[in-house]
């Protein structure tokens, strides 16, 4: 019986937890995935209606150019060391038939999210990846030799984390902004955590009354002062209490991710142009993605770790990184993923104190 440190344990059983363990198997780096709820990859499981758009097969540089800004500069190494075809390939060498969409995005051939999770699950299961559920890590502390990770009961002890929490939308799969936590804790800056890739409410009669309807065909565009500032093609639908759909959601990312305060939104589908002031942004909680998380500038692109903790690393929506829909943001978790298990892997950390 062995009595030391694990090499990496990884605090989050989603998206970027999932495939980083995924990747620990492939690089033989020894293991555990701690989650928070009784089951692994809840959101996952909710994504895309339940048929998890996965990935965009698409050059990285197209991605990244749509994922733009300052994320984008950070993405560039994972995503080009990872990209969607490597994504792609991952799943097909584990038996999932896919979907491609005309612009790219790639679905399972059966439409069931459950089916992504279901290739982790028995991955886990097949290399005996040691997996924790029901385990909310309550607390995260640096040692000499590593860290100690606390939870209600026990603690463990292991050489480097990886923090894969996610953001803190939809907190009933999980994510309720933890990782955040322990980051701050260790001296790392936050950036305010905000919906991206959300909805509006609106009383406008003209928008309501046309509840529920959903326009494949539309467009969405920011404008302010009378100018488009941004537009996005796609869905658009007409809520009860507002307005929804891909091409909405991408321009709530561009609103939020400038602060706009004063903007209106321009709807074209099928049933009129609408121009719509007053609008209220739905709650972080409804939220596809949250903007904020980490701050970039305290995080290797290179290889995910802190600047500031050596030994600690970052992947998915904790950090403050986010993309458009269809199916950027899983993207963005599994290359994250895969950069921090690769520096682990390769011993990229500093030489540490014994
Ligand atoms: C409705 C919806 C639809 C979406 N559809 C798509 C889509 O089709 N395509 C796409 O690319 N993106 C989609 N997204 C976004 C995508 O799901 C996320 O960006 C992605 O899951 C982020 O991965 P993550 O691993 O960072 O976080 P998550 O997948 O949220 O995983 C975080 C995990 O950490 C666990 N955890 C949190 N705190 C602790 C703790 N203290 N201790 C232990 N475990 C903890 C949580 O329980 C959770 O399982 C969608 C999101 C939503 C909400």
């Amino acid at each position: 019986m062995k009595h030391e440190a694990i090499e990496l344990a990884i605090i989050g059983g989603g998206a970027a937890g999932l495939f980083a363990a995924a990747a620990a198997v492939k690089a033989k780096v020894p293991a555990i995935v701690i989650e928070r709820k009784a089951r692994i990859g809840s959101k996952l499981l909710m994504t895309a209606n339940g048929r998890c758009n996965f990935t965009k097969e698409i050059a990285p540089e197209r991605m990244l150019r749509d994922i733009g800004g300052k994320a984008a500069e950070f993405l560039r190494p994972a995503l080009t060391a990872c990209p969607p075809q490597r994504i792609a390939a991952f799943f097909r060498s584990h038996g999932v038939k896919t979907k491609r969409m005309m612009d790219g995005r790639l679905f399972p051939a059966s439409e069931r999210a459950a089916d992504i999770v279901h290739v982790f699950g028995d991955l886990l299961r097949e290399e005996q990846v040691p997996l924790l559920v029901n385990s909310p890590v309550t607390g995260l502390q640096r040692v000499k030799n590593g860290f100690i990770v606390g939870m209600e009961n026990f603690t463990l002890w292991a050489k480097n984390v990886l923090v894969a929490t996610g953001g803190a939308s939809f907190p009933k799969t999980g994510s309720v902004g933890d990782g955040q936590k322990f980051a701050a804790g260790m001296g790392h800056s936050i950036e305010p955590l905000r919906a991206g890739l959300t909805g509006y409410s609106t009383r406008d009669p003209r928008v309501t009354s046309l509840a529920p309807r959903r326009c494949e065909r539309a467009a969405a565009a920011v404008c302010v002062d009378g100018e488009t500032v941004f537009r996005a093609e796609g869905e658009v639908e007409f809520e009860p209490w507002g307005v929804s759909g891909a091409a909405v959601y991408n321009c709530s990312r561009y609103i939020q991710r400038r602060n706009l305060k004063s903007f209106s939104l321009r709807l074209e589908t099928q049933y009129g142009t609408f121009d719509l002031t007053g609008l209220a942004i739905r709650p972080l909680k409804e939220a596809i993605v949250t903007i904020g998380g980490v701050t970039l500038d305290e995080i290797d692109p290179a290889t995910m770790m802190s600047k500031k903790v050596e030994g600690l690393y970052f992947a998915g929506e904790v950090m403050d990184v986010d993309g458009p829909t269809g199916g950027y943001n899983i993207s963005i978790a599994f290359a994250t993923a895969a950069a921090a298990v690769s520096a682990v892997a390769g011993g990229s950390r500093l030489s540490r104190p014994k």
